[in-house]
């Protein structure tokens, strides 16, 4: 008996798990591959940074999801791939062969070679980054408690004025203004400073002017310091140094600027565009290579460049896995055109904005929020996690003014990155 076609998928996120969903019915047997046990709802992340969902909410685990759909699934780091043998490589030495390959891999943080920034910033890529960059949010409230005399300040610089850097900003200048008033009445709450810096001239750029005004305004309402045309030069432990050497203080740096391809992936020997992306033809095959497709975040077609978001990456998936059903039955395969629904970012509660491509229009505030709310709950995987999203994030809404955040640790999950000697006035120097 003939074995059918064996598909392997690397990564498990959006764009993996929706190729994986369209291959659910086709005559192959499919492998995928991700170096976790669970996937990663990343647009959820910075609710559990800051307190309002657990970390499980936004996790699935990928061998129940790939159990429902007759798939295999190996934990494994992709390490190497050998295109003219058909086989990939795994870090701990395993080796694969496949029929066709979808690589999923997702990208991770760009320091653009800024000094210190690697060593001595907080990224938010991973469910392992939420949970150690809220706890040490969460020190640093429970340090100025602990302060009883004011000395000492707590300062959050978030750098990246995108939709990551302005959810995450806005929901700090909230729990500063509304959240630590019922958890901490004792800490005054000027003693919190967020700030957010942007090189670019406004926030959220690819989105319309009125809907970047609402969102400024938005942010000024919650206490965020937003600096705007202003490049970091360097990243201390302690402070950020701006583009005209000024330098601020800043306990705790967040950094959502940028996205690329991790080193490693130059390892695969597959041809790199911009930003490390993997250059795909068309159709979504690596270009040169006949049976390897790229999707999602990672995958590059520079006559049709999509933005690096959940929907194209769905999109992609679902096209990569088509194609490769039309490839077995002898067919042709089909270019891939990303049908734009829309953009939307939220600010915090009760206000968000929403960007529609087809009817054109702009939404703002309340009506925003809830579409926001709804899409998130719906692209969410497994049931158990949509009805406890719903739960905690109604709960921290709702029951807002009474401390509506998750319960954390009680110490930081990992050390400060970078030195962590003490240092100035701030108050992390007590969590070294
Ligand atoms: C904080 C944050 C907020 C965001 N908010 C939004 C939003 O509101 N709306 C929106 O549209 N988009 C948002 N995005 C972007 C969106 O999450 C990405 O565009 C999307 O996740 C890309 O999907 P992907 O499948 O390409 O990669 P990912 O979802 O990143 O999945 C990649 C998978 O590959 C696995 N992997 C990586 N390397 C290897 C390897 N070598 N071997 C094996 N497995 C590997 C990873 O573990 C992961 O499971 C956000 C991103 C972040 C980081």
């Amino acid at each position: 008996m003939t074995q059918a076609p064996h598909v392997i998928i690397v990564g498990a996120g959006f764009a993996g798990t929706y190729a994986a969903d369209a291959l659910r019915k086709a005559p192959v047997q499919v492998t995928m591959i991700d170096r976790n046990l669970y996937s990663t709802f990343q647009p959820l992340l910075y609710q559990v940074a800051t307190g309002g969902l657990n970390p499980a909410d936004v996790a699935y685990p990928v061998g129940s999801f790939a159990a429902r759909r007759q798939t295999r699934y190996i934990r494994g780091d992709l390490a190497a791939i050998d295109a003219r043998a058909r086989r990939v490589k795994l870090a701990d030495g395993r080796e694969l062969g496949y029929n066709y390959l979808i690589i999923a891999t997702g990208v991770s943080a760009s320091y653009f070679g800024v000094p210190g920034a690697a060593e001595n910033t907080f990224g938010l890529y991973t469910r392992v980054d939420a949970i150690v960059l809220r706890d040490h949010i969460m020190n640093g409230f429970e340090q100025l408690s602990a302060d009883p005399e004011g000395r000492h300040e707590f300062a959050i610089t978030v750098v990246g004025g995108g939709p990551t850097g302005v959810e995450l900003a806005g929901t700090l200048g909230e729990l500063r203004r509304d959240m630590m008033r019922a958890t901490f009445p004792d800490v005054d709450p000027s003693r919190v400073h967020v700030r957010l810096v942007e090189m670019a001239p406004a926030l959220l750029m690819p989105f319309q002017p009125k809907l970047r005004q609402y969102t400024r305004k938005q942010l000024v309402a919650r206490g965020v310091d937003i600096r705007l045309n202003t490049r970091i030069r360097e990243v201390r432990p302690d402070s950020v140094v701006l583009g005209d050497g000024q330098s601020m203080p800043s306990d705790l740096t967040v950094w959502t600027a940028g996205v690329a391809v991790p080193q490693a992936v130059t390892g695969w020997n597959l041809p790199q565009g911009m930003g490390g992306r993997i250059l795909v033809g068309p159709d979504l095959r690596v270009r040169g290579g006949e049976a390897i497709f790229a999707v999602g975040d990672i995958a590059l077609d520079v006559e049709h460049p999509a933005p690096q978001l959940a929907q194209p990456a769905i999109q992609e998936g679902r096209h990569a896995a088509e194609q490769i059903i039309r490839l077995l039955r002898g067919e042709q395969t089909e270019p891939f055109r990303y049908h734009d629904k829309g953009t939307l970012a939220t600010i915090g509660r009760r206000s968000a904005v929403v960007q529609l491509s087809r009817p054109a229009a702009q939404i703002t505030g309340t009506a925003a929020w809830l579409a926001w709310l709804g899409l998130h709950l719906m692209y969410l995987l497994g049931n158990r996690n949509r009805i406890s999203t719903l739960i905690n994030l109604s709960w921290r809404y709702i029951a807002w003014g009474r401390g509506g955040s998750v319960i954390v640790g009680d110490e930081p999950s990992k050390p400060l990155p970078g030195d962590a000697r003490p240092r100035g006035r701030h108050v992390i120097k007590s969590l070294d």
